[in-house]
């Protein structure tokens, strides 16, 4: 007889506030949802809890998983008899700094969590992985027993929504990561090393904070847009794919869908998932604000740097914005950089050459004056009407 294929599970919980008690039962709720946090956790493991701390920003800005969400989870697997931990590796400056300002720090020192470190980390090889075979994985994952992932729900303009496969990439310390964007600058192929880390790393659970989102221009610039929901999967895939169909964006759109269900990972497929809890319809917002035509394979060396230019989105930078920090110039990947004070004239702000450019985003993400916007060219604005 054949075997049946079990469905992936994602709960949906209904949660319209961030103070903490609420929070707390819709936690609890959600996890018990899928069997109770001690599903997850045997006494006396160390599990770390991965936020999305892309940088240290005030919980209201929806830049990064709200403390109430990272309180309520860190509290539930102690109960459950586990020691908790926490940590990420944001886009630059030190995980600890980042964390106090994002209010992470504070609630972790209160609830009894220890900060592990993200700072660094070690070589592991990873045969099985579909195009990356080895990571450096910072120590803090590494050292636990098991990894628990708190994404944010957000949008991005490589992989057009950041959920819980992107939230994983904070388990490769500091600098390291800019240099995946070099060595990968096509969409696709960043896509399937985010997948080859989650199948490296492997999180037992995805808790996703969509309490409040953020919309436009995102993960760091965009509007805080609420939404109400609070999702669980022990599937990443199946969780971004639910997350994607509540703010209409079709899930086979992002990058990480097919060779997450390639590798193994989990499933986008609607008919492979189960939901549980609330009813997915009563949260679809049809008009979040996000880019809804996938990403072009234009970074990719079979396009020449002219058909790049026509067809993929540009960072453009708001002059009036702008107050030359020039964290988008420090933060460029590419050498030479692509954006920079190109004509030496350092009072004004920097410009782009986009020859140069291989379309990471990596500027517009941590401008922290949120001044560099995508625009389309002509050709990629036709193509996306057809
Ligand atoms: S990071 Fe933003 S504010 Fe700073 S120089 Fe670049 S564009 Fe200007
Ligand atoms: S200019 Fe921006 S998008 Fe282009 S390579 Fe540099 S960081 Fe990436």
């Amino acid at each position: 007889m054949a075997k049946i294929k079990k469905k992936a599970v994602v709960a949906l919980v209904r949660c319209d506030t961030y103070q903490e008690d609420k929070v707390f039962s819709a936690v609890r709720e959600g996890l018990d949802l899928l069997g109770g946090a001690s599903v997850f956790t045997k006494s006396n493991e160390k599990i770390v809890l991965k936020p999305n701390v892309l940088i240290g920003a005030n919980p209201d800005n929806c830049v990064t998983t709200h403390p109430a969400v990272f309180k309520a989870v860190g509290r539930s697997f102690m109960e459950a008899g586990a020691s908790v931990y926490y940590g990420d590796s944001p886009a630059f400056g030190r995980a600890e700094f980042n964390m106090r300002v994002a209010g992470l720090k504070r609630v972790a020192d209160e609830s009894g969590f220890s900060l592990a470190d993200f700072d660094a980390g070690r070589p592991v090889s990873h045969p099985k992985g579909l195009l990356v075979k080895s990571f450096v994985i910072a120590n803090g994952v590494l050292d636990c027993d098991g990894l628990v992932s708190l994404p944010k729900l957000k949008t991005h303009p490589l992989v057009r929504f950041t959920g819980a496969v992107k939230n994983q990439f904070g388990c490769v310390p500091g600098l390291l990561k800019s240099q995946y964007h070099v060595k990968l600058p096509d969409p696709y192929d960043f896509a399937t090393m985010l997948v080859d880390l989650n199948t490296l790393v492997k999180p037992r659970l995805c808790v996703m904070d969509g309490v409040m989102a953020m919309e436009g221009n995102g993960p760091r610039s965009g509007k805080p847009k609420k939404m109400n929901v609070l999702l669980f999967s022990t599937d990443p895939i199946a969780l971004d794919a639910t997350a994607c169909r509540i703010i209409d964006l079709d899930p086979a759109v992002v990058p990480t869908s097919k060779p997450g269900e390639h590798s193994g990972l989990g499933t986008y497929h609607s008919k492979n998932i189960e939901i549980v809890g609330e009813n997915m319809e009563q949260f679809f917002d049809h008009n979040f604000d996000v880019i809804r035509t996938p990403p072009l394979p234009c970074t990719s060396s079979r396009f020449k740097t002219w058909v790049k230019n026509q067809i993929c989105e540009r960072p453009v930078i708001d002059e009036a914005k702008c107050t030359n920090c020039g964290t988008c110039v420090m933060m460029c990947p590419v050498d030479p950089k692509a954006v920079n004070w190109h004509t030496l004239e350092t009072s004004r702000p920097p410009t782009h050459k986009y020859d140069l450019c291989i379309r990471c985003y990596c500027c517009q993400e941590t401008c922290p004056e949120g001044a560099i916007h995508l625009e389309s060219p002509l050709l990629a604005r036709l193509f996306s009407r057809i």
